[in-house]
């Protein structure tokens, strides 16, 4: 009898915890692949953050999305996962497919960092071109065909002038990540020129902290119907 209630107690809590999990719309619910619902457990998260659930059907559906969201809401993977997730289901071998751009060397390679560990049960390559490395490691990176590249502008462009045969024609996931700090820093002329060099029919994400007018206006000439998803912003 004891032993009954028991089990009956803890089928409960399972229900209860089933029941939050799908409220919160899981990880498991948005269509990813095994490997990447893998690498997602190993990277210790749960349940997605607000934005990543609000963006992420979006992005899954192809669509072109600004997200806006404090800082340290889980933007990175709200982009890294679908980019993943698409790679991985076509695979062809093409030259790079995605381009996460980010103002800084060290977001680059955090953003690397992350994109690496969601990836890890894949076979997708990956290239990280900052500046203050040696040229010459990144030219081995790039010689290894990568299918993804998280760059800062000022570098990426610097390696389509330097690499023959490097191109952009065959991108169809680009992100512009922190793209407020792009425009205090000045890089948003480069910025477009690299959009400028990658196929009209890309998928283009756009992730800021914050949405001055300014921004709004590079977001409505470098993306396609974009949806925004807005969440607590800072300021
Ligand atoms: P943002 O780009 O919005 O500033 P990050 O993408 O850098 O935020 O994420 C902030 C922190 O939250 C990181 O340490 C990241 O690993 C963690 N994180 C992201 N998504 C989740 C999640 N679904 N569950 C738990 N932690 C997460
Ligand atoms: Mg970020």
């Amino acid at each position: 009898q004891d032993e009954e209630k028991k089990i009956g107690g803890r089928r409960a809590k399972k229900i209860k915890e089933h029941k939050k999990k799908m409220k919160a719309g899981s990880f498991d619910t948005m269509g990813f692949a095994p490997d990447v619902l893998r690498a997602i457990k190993r990277k210790g998260y749960r349940l997605p953050t607000p934005i990543q659930r609000k963006a992420m059907p979006l992005i899954m559906q192809g669509l072109d999305v600004v997200g806006m969201a404090r800082t340290g809401s889980g933007k990175t993977a709200a982009f890294v996962l679908p980019m993943i997730h698409r790679l991985k289901e076509h695979s062809i071998k093409a030259g790079a497919r995605a381009v996460i751009l980010a103002p800084t060397r060290e977001l680059a390679l955090q953003t690397h960092k992350t994109v690496r560990e969601l990836a890890r049960f894949t076979d997708l390559r990956t290239a990280c071109l900052v500046g203050g490395d040696a040229m010459e490691l990144q030219f081995e990176e790039l010689a290894a065909n990568p299918d993804i590249i998280v760059a800062t502008p000022g570098r990426l462009a610097h390696h389509l002038e330097e690499v023959d045969g490097l191109s952009l024609r065959a991108v169809e996931y680009c992100v512009v990540d922190e793209a407020d700090r792009m425009f205090e820093m000045g890089f948003i002329a480069q910025v477009s020129e690299l959009l400028r060099k990658m196929s009209p029919a890309r998928q283009t994400l756009l992730f800021s902290a914050t949405l001055p007018s300014s921004l709004a206006e590079f977001a409505q000439a470098g993306l396609t119907a974009p949806q925004l998803v807005q969440l607590d912003t800072e300021r």
